[in-house]
């Protein structure tokens, strides 16, 4: 058994500026990768370029992040970066631009790569280093080595062959205070999917197991805030930061199984976002599991059974697909031998209907 984080992780209020020295030390001109809009209203992003500031940082920010990050933004940030003269970056936001950052590190660091590096397994890249700053709770992308993109050549996501841990992660839960109710529901809804896939993972331990129930244990806690019975406060928003951060530990060891398989054909092909879409296996995935840990699961989230733990999931992050496009889905997971390595029971055709006969559709 191995357990490594290489990421130095700091849990905070404030803690982008009390942790600024650190950031600073990561090099010279920072290139900030965030989304559209979000990190500006949510204090994220002025937040980081004080803290620059006042160690005599420069920085260049790209904005330009959509949600499932693209091969081609990931080359027109590096370009970007490069022209800049930057020497690390910042990745501020949900998983979209921390997932990109990861990307943009080895594409600059490797100035003249060609897009096909980031799926070359038989390369080994470098990165500049790279800092992590959530504002959503699901992804745990800062504290893992996964980038997942779209390859709209492909139609569809995929991750980034090479592990990129970021060196820091500065997480403050007052950055999700602000977000919508159903952003926060979706993206809880994916932290739990990374504890419930990683603790059924065949490549679980010990070890990652401990994390697991860490995770599922602080997710239920929050129960409360994600179905509007408790008003989200900052301590709730730390405990959903910090049991998405912890998710995001398991996912590291383990990586995702086949509810996040799934979930990637519901997002290329009916724009359902990441975490309602992985959401939406779980009840199938957990009933099909193995009665010692169906049972675990259940007993540490606190649900009397799979029909409420679907029931839960699919009130605060409804999704409403087609029965063509789950067929296609479990398809797509069927021929995709590394993810049906990664569950720990056999799925034939047959048990793959189950689990996509889980999904409970809205409307
Ligand atoms: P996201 O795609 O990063 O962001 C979704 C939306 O939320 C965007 O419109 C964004 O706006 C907005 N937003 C972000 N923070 C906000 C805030 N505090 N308040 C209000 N709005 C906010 O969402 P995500 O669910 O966190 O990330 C999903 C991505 O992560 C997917 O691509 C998924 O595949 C990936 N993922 C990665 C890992 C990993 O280990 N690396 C694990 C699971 C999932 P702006 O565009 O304006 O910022
Ligand atoms: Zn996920």
């Amino acid at each position: 058994m191995f357990f490594y984080i290489p990421t130095k992780v700091f849990s905070e209020k404030e803690c982008v500026f009390a942790h600024r020295r650190e950031l600073a030390s990561l090099g010279t001109h920072a290139l900030i990768v965030t989304g559209r809009s979000s990190s500006r209203k949510n204090g994220s992003l002025s937040d980081t370029e004080k803290a620059l500031g006042e160690c005599s940082v420069g920085f260049t920010v790209f904005d330009g992040v959509e949600e499932n990050p693209s091969v081609e933004t990931v080359m027109k940030a590096r370009d970007i970066g490069i022209s800049s003269g930057a020497d690390f970056v910042i990745g501020i936001g949900g998983g979209s631009p921390l997932d990109a950052a990861k990307a943009i590190a080895v594409m600059m660091k490797e100035s003249l790569a060609q897009r096909e590096l980031l799926f070359d397994s038989s390369a080994s890249p470098a990165h500049l280093p790279v800092a992590a700053i959530p504002t959503t709770c699901g992804t745990g992308s800062e504290v893992t080595g996964i980038s997942v993109l779209t390859r709209h050549d492909l139609r569809t996501k995929m991750s980034m062959t090479h592990k990129v841990f970021p060196d820091l992660a500065l997480c403050d839960g007052k950055y999700i205070l602000t977000a919508p109710q159903r952003l926060i529901a979706a993206t809880a809804v994916d932290a739990l999917s990374h504890l419930i896939e990683s603790y059924i993972n065949s490549t679980a331990t010990d070890y990652s197991r401990m994390i697991a129930d860490a995770g599922l244990g602080k997710w239920r806690e929050c129960r409360g805030y994600l179905n509007g019975s408790i008003p989200l406060d900052y301590e709730g928003a730390v405990s959903l930061m910090t049991a998405s951060t912890i998710g995001g530990m398991a996912i590291a060891h383990t990586g995702t199984t086949i509810p996040h398989g799934l979930s990637y054909t519901l997002t290329y092909e009916g724009g359902v976002p990441h975490g309602a879409a992985v959401g939406a296996f779980q009840k199938g995935y957990v009933q099909n599991a193995c009665k010692g840990d169906r049972e675990h699961i259940l007993s540490l989230t606190g649900f009397a059974d799979t029909d409420e733990l679907g029931s839960f999931i699919a009130e605060i992050s409804p999704v409403n697909v087609s029965a063509e496009l789950l067929e296609k889905a479990a398809d797509a997971v069927m021929k995709n031998t590394r993810k049906l390595a990664s569950c720990p029971y056999e799925v034939n055709r047959e048990v793959m209907s189950s689990i996509i006969g889980g999904v409970v559709c809205s409307g």
